[in-house]
């Protein structure tokens, strides 16, 4: 096992007088520069003005669906079992299609829980759950608010996108 190192420090950095000065050079010389408009920083007016999110970033949820409109999702459990979080909940019933042999009846998510790994969709091996909706303003007065279910996830479709994969 690698020994630890004990750093050693000298008489001013132990005083930590010194450093916390040095610290606070470092932050006045931003405040000023960006105060007296020495340098331009890049804001934005949110929520007005919304900061642009890059390709492939993952953000809330959404479900997809096939070309016929019914939902892709074939309740396998396997975003369920991937998730970290454990915070997908599906409950499977008998697809009316002898092809597909389940579709969720329940499909939640709760956000207050997740954490964005995107394993879900990694999972997924029908294109059935993606996280490319750029959303990720999310409030809400209650803990219930930030559980989305199955009607929210098959409609959470921003403007531009298609709610159709198709995915084989
Ligand atoms: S992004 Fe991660 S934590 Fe969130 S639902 Fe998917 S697997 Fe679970
Ligand atoms: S979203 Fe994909 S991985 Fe999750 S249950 Fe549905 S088909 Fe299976």
């Amino acid at each position: 096992m690698p020994r630890l190192v004990k750093k050693k420090y000298g008489f001013w950095q132990r005083l930590y007088l010194l450093e916390a000065l040095k610290g606070l050079w470092v932050t006045g010389g931003h405040f000023f520069k960006h105060f007296l408009r020495l340098k331009k920083i890049e804001t934005f007016e949110y929520p007005e003005e919304r900061k642009p999110i890059p390709e492939g970033y993952r953000a809330e949820h959404r479900l997809m669906l096939r070309p016929d409109t019914t939902i892709r999702c074939t309740a396998c459990m396997l975003c369920a079992t991937a998730c970290p979080a454990e915070c997908i909940e599906i409950v499977a019933a008998e697809n009316p299609d002898p092809k597909i042999e389940k579709y969720p009846t329940v499909y939640n998510i709760n956000l207050l829980r997740c954490v964005f790994c995107g394993l879900c969709v990694e999972a997924c091996p029908c294109d059935a759950i993606r996280m490319d909706t750029k959303q990720i303003d999310m409030a809400g007065f209650t803990r219930g608010e930030f559980i989305r279910d199955i009607d929210y996830l098959t409609q959470n479709h921003p403007e531009g996108m298609s709610p159709i994969s198709i995915a084989p």
